[in-house]
């Protein structure tokens, strides 16, 4: 059986002052052993939350696909492993639309973050006018086969499927909407890399709250959540990680 994995994004958000939340965090995960806790902060505060809470998993957001050069304003899997990540988010919505990232380009960055030793967040989700032109499970399992890094195994390498119209929105799909798109994943995977598919973790992520989280981390195929606005405060975010037992 697939252990739970309650992973926080903070996108650009949080400061310094903000790493405090961090402590009932750790807290709480230490607390639940059953259940895995991951917190992606900015690059800025991936050294400084590890060093608060050495014992949380703390991951980065993104990260180049090359290991150094000529890349202004980027960083390398190396260099957030260096600072204390242990894992990133890749793919995220946010950034395939505002930094045109595509399906080949989150594979490389899976690929380096594995060869680095760090574990990957592989995410993918489709659009409001996708779904309602009935594509929604098409446009993600093309995203599942572009996205996924090769050798891609549980012991590194998760997906998150996050609909871009649940994001931030307080929208969440039905739990039966969720269950039949985790099986269309599930499914894929299986063609793609076989039995190794019944290990990978598969996440919900979009509009998770502490009211909703109990539902949607017991839908069928659902490994676990991945949360944005909720993950900033541990009074929002420890309720999730408790709904996952
Ligand atoms: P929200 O939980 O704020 O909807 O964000 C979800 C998300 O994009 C996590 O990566």
């Amino acid at each position: 059986t697939r252990r739970k994995l309650v992973a926080g994004n903070w996108k650009m958000n949080g400061s310094h002052a903000a790493l405090s939340e961090l402590d009932a965090i750790a807290e709480a995960a230490a607390a639940h052993t059953s259940i895995d806790v991951a917190v992606a902060v900015p690059a800025t505060l991936i050294a400084p939350a590890a060093t608060r809470v050495p014992a949380l998993s703390i991951g980065a957001e993104d990260v180049h696909a090359a290991d150094h050069g000529a890349h202004t304003g980027c960083v390398s899997a190396a260099m957030v492993k260096e600072a204390g990540a242990r894992f990133s988010i890749v793919g995220h919505s946010e950034r395939r639309a505002d930094q045109g990232e595509r399906d080949a380009d989150v594979k490389a960055k899976a690929e380096a973050l594995h060869r680095h030793g760090l574990n990957a967040i592989v995410c993918v989700g489709e659009t409001l006018d996708e779904r309602e032109a009935g594509r929604a499970e098409a446009v993600v399992t093309a995203q599942i086969a572009g996205s996924l890094p090769d050798g891609a195994a549980a012991e590194w390498c998760a997906i998150a499927y996050e609909p871009v119209w649940a994001i931030g929105t307080g929208r969440t799909p039905t739990a039966a909407d969720v269950a039949a798109m985790q099986g269309a994943i599930r499914a894929k995977l299986r063609a793609m890399i076989g039995e190794e598919a019944d290990r990978l973790r598969i996440l919900y992520g979009g509009s998770v709250t502490p009211d909703n989280a109990r539902e949607l981390l017991h839908v069928a195929d659902v490994d676990g959540a991945l949360v944005g606005g909720a993950s900033l405060t541990a009074a929002k975010f420890v309720p999730i990680i408790a709904a996952a037992n």
